[in-house]
């Protein structure tokens, strides 16, 4: 085998002489090469090097080196050049400290010039040595004088004349030829990588990706192998894995340069692997074939990690230009950590530090395959991850005759409320152009596993009921058929290419290891039974938060709903909820079965009641007919129960003080279903929390409202029973009063939606419309209403927590709103000592991974 590194290294005295020079590394196996000062890049490459695998020779520039390029210090080429054969041609590549951060592109073949293009032209061919030639004259006008690539497009001449005429392109624009000396060549090269390296957008790029501020760029200098020779000549990436589902797979792309081959007009692009689609690099040349996926297979033992290989193949021999981390989806990712795992090259808690939660929704859903065609209509919230194509529908009433007819349907909305449930409920997707990551639509759709987008303010209603107009000019009618992709936010028109959800083997097994690892519980906010069984699907520990609202929407129940509201005296209001009470009983009953004696947190009903009324005249008339009423009784009704600020006005506890019948009957239903259940052999004690509490009288009447009716229960069914009462700490002020509140209560869940909302001041179906400005302008550094601002918001919970349990002690913490399944707010959870985080189903194997990198970063000792 050929070995560049070895031929080119042996009795060779300069790289002692460099490796004494602090510009310039040779890296060699023990060269004083490190990440944080030359770069992942260099630093990866030394450890091919010391593989033995045939890397041509190369140096490193540090961080330092380059710093002082910018400044205008420049190293001496002549000391660079002379680690290099006379006639080399060289690249040079980015090396920053993290891979991912990116870099200015690679500049390749620096050292032709008019007498390499003749030398050239002897073994290449002419031809090649010319386009050759042009390609760098052009790269280099481009990179290094900054002309504008435009300039080149009107030469269309091929050979010597496209050459001649790209030459004196390039002395009109830049008054000087073109540079013969490679070392003249370089140096330029060099400066141009090292300004752009500095330049805002690149710092704006990389700081996005996580680098900091002053993140350094290395760069490599490598000798480039001339292809050259009778044997298969080409170049290539290859890895061991397909990029997209992670499985064993050779993949990646190789062009052969062979002149016999091209000049007998054959395909120059050929599969790596042996293919019945055509010539494939195992066909053409065996031998570098097996040694390439040895060396392949080394690089991912010994690296541990799957990698991406560049090579070369020179006259039947390889060279190994690179090795980076193989590019992967991010189900590809999950199976590519644990298969390392399971080859032993890397423990299970690495594997689950490797995978990134974010990216776990996207094994979780369809998605929008990786290659597809976008074609965006416009962008919104992403709310709710995963993607689904259907029609637009702008009713519920349409969603629900299109799911009739089992044609795919997306329900588009200006905003969604309860009377939309049934239609989200018969849509595979959702879009609102209104509200934010906690408004009503966004909610739902979490818990639907829908996918969703909210607050798409740039689309123009023509009428409620549609058409839309996108910002664009685009009319989407009802029929139309567009994609949703909640995970990106992008409404994309048609039909694109679509990746099913992926919850296989690889990622039951990684989903173990996270569990042993974790210390921190996951339940999920579920309130239907359909949402109880994807908890249980994805192991959830319990339900954190049943809103029981969305119970009372569903058809048959609204109707008495809107009865009970309409009842004048408690009494009547008592007699209408007692035809509610075996509904209710029968929901907790069929949430408990699924459940199995896992523990279940009922939430009492929260919403203002208006919620459930009709606006239109049509609604208020049919239900007018449906009560027996006038219709001016109801629009009457209707109108006097206005509130200019409902979500501050008559709810959760609220309701239970002034019109107790509605949790009697909610918390008689919890304890006859907690019986069903101890008969069905899964016993559980249920959790009944208390909704928008600020002052602890509140909690001591419903209380003791709530013990008399389970009182009552036990005396009329002549059996006991156990219950745990808790609190949803959501207003600021319960958490300033937590201490007060906690003696009355065994348990405290902090809803940080209405949390966030009061404690911001700040409408979270409002917020939507500019929020994205608000971040963009740095005045948030997230919307809160996604991330937990850890500095007020997590003030107020911090002091909560801490009030509560100074108070009480053994008193239980939780999160359930929307940031429990939040990988960052997590974190915050964990360190103030929270029982368990409850998050919509969908989120709970995110949250799991989250909680369990949490859990291994502390047991080493990696806390911030
Ligand atoms: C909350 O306010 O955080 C919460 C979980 O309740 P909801 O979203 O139903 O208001
Ligand atoms: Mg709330």
């Amino acid at each position: 085998m050929h070995c560049c590194v070895r031929v080119l290294c042996c009795g060779n005295t300069k790289g002692a002489a460099v490796q004494n020079n602090p510009d310039i590394t040779l890296i060699t196996a023990g060269a004083p090469i490190t990440a944080s000062k030359h770069g992942g890049r260099a630093k990866c490459l030394q450890r091919l090097v010391r593989l033995d695998l045939p890397v041509p020779r190369t140096v490193a520039l540090s961080f330092g080196t380059v710093n002082r390029i910018t400044s205008g210090d420049l190293p001496d080429m002549a000391k660079i050049l002379e680690q290099f054969a006379p006639d080399s041609l060289l690249c040079v590549r980015p090396s920053s400290e993290d891979p991912d951060w990116g870099g200015p592109g690679a500049v390749l073949n620096i050292g032709m010039n008019e007498a390499r293009c003749a030398e050239l032209g002897e073994t290449l061919g002419p031809e090649a040595a010319v386009q050759l030639y042009q390609r760098f004259v052009q790269a280099y006008a481009v990179h290094v004088a900054e002309l504008d690539p435009d300039l080149f497009d009107d030469i269309t001449d091929t050979g010597q004349p496209g050459l001649a005429a790209t030459l004196r392109v390039y002395e009109e624009e830049t008054d000087e030829p073109f540079p013969q000396e490679p070392g003249a060549q370089l140096a330029g090269v060099l400066r141009s990588m090292a300004r752009a390296w500095g330049s805002t957008s690149a710092r704006l790029l990389r700081q996005a990706k996580g680098a900091p501020v002053e993140a350094g760029l290395g760069l490599v200098v490598q000798q480039m192998i001339p292809l050259v020779g009778q044997a298969e000549c080409g170049a290539g990436v290859m890895q061991l894995v397909d990029v997209v589902t992670g499985q064993l797979q050779i993949t990646g792309r190789y062009r052969s340069r062979n002149r016999e081959r091209a000049a007998l007009g054959a395909t120059t692009t050929l599969y790596l692997q042996r293919d019945k689609r055509g010539p494939a690099l195992e066909d053409v040349a065996p031998e570098a074939f097996a040694a390439l996926t040895a060396y392949a297979a080394l690089m991912r033992e010994k690296l541990r990690e799957e990698m991406q290989v560049e090579f070369v193949i020179e006259n039947g021999a390889v060279h190994i230009l690179d090795g980076v981390r193989a590019p992967r989806s991010s189900r590809a990712a999950v199976r590519i950590a644990v298969r390392l795992a399971q080859d032993g090259i890397i423990t299970p808690q690495e594997a689950v530090m490797r995978v990134d939660p974010h990216s776990l929704n996207a094994l979780l859903h369809p998605q929008v395959a990786p290659g597809a065609k976008r074609d965006i209509l416009v962008t919104g919230i992403a709310a709710s991850p995963g993607a689904a194509t259907g029609r637009i529908v702008f009713t519920s009433a349409a969603a629900q005759a299109s799911a009739a007819r089992r044609e795919p349907c997306v329900l588009v909305r200006r905003e969604t409320s309860p009377e939309d449930i049934r239609g989200m409920h018969a849509s595979v997707a959702v879009l609102t152009e209104r509200g934010g990551m906690s408004s009503h639509a966004a909610v739902i759709g979490r818990g639907f596993g829908l996918p969703c987008i909210v607050g798409a303010s740039s689309l123009r209603f023509q009428t409620s009921k549609g058409p839309i107009t996108t910002a664009d000019g685009r009319v989407l009618k009802a029929g139309d058929m567009i994609t949703i992709d909640g995970t990106t936010g992008q409404v994309l028109a048609g039909e694109p290419e679509m990746l099913g959800a992926a919850l296989d083997d690889a990622f039951q097994t990684l989903m173990q290891w996270v569990d042993a690892a974790r210390d921190i519980e996951v339940r999920a906010n579920a309130d239907t039974p359909e949402d109880a069984q994807t908890a249980r699907n994805f192991k959830a520990q319990g339900i954190g938060l049943c809103r029981t609202e969305h119970m009372f929407s569903q058809p048959g129940r609204l109707t008495v709903m809107r009865e009970m509201i309409f009842a004048d005296t408690g009494a009547e209001r008592a007699a209408v909820l007692e035809r509610l009470l075996p509904m209710q009983r029968d929901d907790f009953a069929q949430l408990f079965r699924i459940m199995q004696g896992l523990p279940v947190c009922v939430r009492l009903f929260d919403p203002p009641l208006h919620e459930f009324l009709p606006t239109s005249r049509t609604g208020q008339r049919e239900l007018a007919k449906a009560l027996g009423l006038p219709v001016s009784d109801v629009s009457r009704r209707v109108e006097t129960m206005f509130e200019y600020n409902p979500m501050l006005g008559l709810r959760g506890v609220r309701l239970g003080v002034i019109l107790p019948e509605i949790y009697d009957m909610q918390v008689r239903a919890i304890f006859e279903a907690t019986l069903l259940a101890i008969d069905a052999g899964a016993p559980l004690v249920p959790d009944v929390m208390i909704p928008l509490v600020s002052a602890a009288p509140e909690v001591e009447l419903v209380s003791a409202r709530i013990k008399a009716v389970a009182a009552a229960v036990r005396a009329e069914k002549g059996r006991d029973f156990n219950y745990r009462l808790g609190v949803m700490v959501e207003t600021p002020r319960a958490c300033l009063q937590a201490g007060e509140i906690a003696p009355y209560v065994e348990f405290l869940s902090f809803g940080t939606n209405d949390l966030t909302q009061m404690a911001y001041g700040l409408s979270r179906d409002d917020a939507g419309r500019f929020m994205s400005n608000y971040v963009q302008k740095g005045i948030y550094p997230e919307d809160p209403f996604h991330v937990l601002d850890v500095d007020g918001v997590g003030e107020l919970l911090s002091l909560g927590a801490d009030r509560g349990r100074a108070a009480s002690p053994e008193i239980t913490l939780s999160i359930c709103g929307e940031h429990g399944g939040n990988p960052e707010s997590i974190a915050f959870c964990r360190d103030a000592g929270f029982d368990y985080v409850s998050c919509s189903p969908y989120r709970v194997p995110v949250a799991r991974l989250a909680a369990a990198q949490y859990a291994i970063r502390h047991k080493i000792g990696l806390d911030d």
